[in-house]
């Protein structure tokens, strides 16, 4: 038996979760959000040093266990915003200290892969698609790798800077996703026959940027700005088209990851994955292609703790029987583990796949 505490920290989300044999006991979260403007990172930060241990207990006292029961601590170290990211490895150096156990040090993108092994999901292409990051992610050859990402924003920071500038709040994700709904495309049918009335929104053609692999989203985003200072569209039909454009980009890059890899499961990860019209685009292709489409429930889609104790659990008993486990378990050096806030999906050494697949 494995008792895992978690501790998630990389952007606007302070979440603490615990897990015992890959069962989740607890998942418990606090997020630091804005009325204007984006995330400011030390501020964030404060937040999430003033809430860490109200979080902590709760996630203890709902989980049913004593910090005594605890076998290690995974916290993420990376991608992220230092400033965060330093408040979570900070708290859980702390834990370490005074529960005398083990540091895990975990990838924040590659938990969300793997927290997706709850749905049943085995080898699957993981389509990341959270506020900073956009990634087509799978495993292949010993590593995670990354088949395609955004050249520049993330698709949710792209969403959220939109909403922003159209004045409709944050985040923005929800709030296009109702518009989206509302945009109709212009009657082309007599009056009378009604039955033939297209539900279909009003497609405005944008800009469609793949490049190769990857995307690129900012061009699209001067683009809707410019069409909406222009007052010649209206928001809903804009948001319906951005919507359109911008998943369709998604997916057809997660499809080519597919046919590369001969995988046939797709796994959909990150906040911007809420979206009901993301998942239709998904469903659509998978059948088409026939490949199983998968989607963690919705606390385990958005960033949050559960995951990275559920991957630290994973990496916690692969290393203990493995000499060569990953770096800071074995030796507990606490100096020798650090934040990395631009590691990469495939800087990670993969020490515990084999085992797991
Ligand atoms: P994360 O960074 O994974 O926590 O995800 C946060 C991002 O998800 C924000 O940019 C939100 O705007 C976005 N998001 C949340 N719900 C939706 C939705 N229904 N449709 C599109 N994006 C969403
Ligand atoms: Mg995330």
């Amino acid at each position: 038996m494995t008792i895992i505490l978690g501790i998630e920290s990389t952007a606007h989300t302070f979440g603490v979760g615990i897990v015992k044999n890959e069962k989740i006991l607890s998942n418990v979260k606090r997020t630091y959000t804005t009325e204007k403007g984006g995330i400011i990172p030390l501020e964030a930060a404060k937040h999430h040093q003033q809430n860490k241990n109200e979080i902590y207990f709760e996630a203890l006292e709902i989980a049913n266990i004593k910090e005594k029961e605890i076998d290690a601590i995974a916290f993420s170290q990376g991608p992220g915003l230092a400033p965060c990211l330093l408040e979570g490895m900070s708290f859980a150096k702390e834990l370490s200290k005074k529960l005398n156990k083990p540091l895990v040090p975990v990838n924040h993108c590659i938990a969300h892969l793997e927290i997706g092994k709850l749905t049943k999901a085995r080898d699957p292409v993981m389509l990341y698609a959270s506020g900073a990051n956009t990634q087509i992610i799978a495993y292949e050859a010993g590593k995670y790798r990354i088949f395609g990402e955004t050249l520049d924003i993330g698709v949710g920071n792209f969403i959220d800077t939109f909403a922003r500038y159209a004045g409709i709040g944050f985040p923005g994700g929800p709030a296009i996703e109702r518009l989206a709904k509302e945009s109709k495309a212009p009657q082309v049918y007599p009056e009378k026959s009604s039955s033939k009335i297209s539900t279909k929104g009003n497609y405005i053609e944008l800009p469609y940027k793949v490049k190769g692999m990857d995307i690129a989203l900012s061009g699209i985003l001067t683009n809707l700005k410019q069409k909406l200072e222009s007052e010649k569209y209206i928001l809903k039909d804009l948001a319906y088209s951005m919507q359109e454009t911008v998943f369709a980009m998604l997916v057809e890059t997660a499809e080519r990851a597919l046919a590369h890899t001969g995988k046939k499961e797709l796994l959909l990860g990150g906040g911007v994955a809420c979206n009901s019209r993301l998942h239709e685009m998904c469903k659509i292709m998978c059948k088409e292609r026939g490949a199983k489409f998968f989607c963690p429930e919705r606390p385990l889609l958005v960033d949050n703790a559960a995951m990275i104790a559920f991957l630290g659990e994973i990496m916690f008993k692969s290393s203990k029987d493995d000499p060569e486990g990953p770096s800071g378990i074995k030796e507990n050096d606490l100096n020798k583990i650090d934040i990395l806030p631009r590691q990469r999906t495939d800087d990670v050494e993969v020490t515990w796949k084999k085992k797991t697949l």
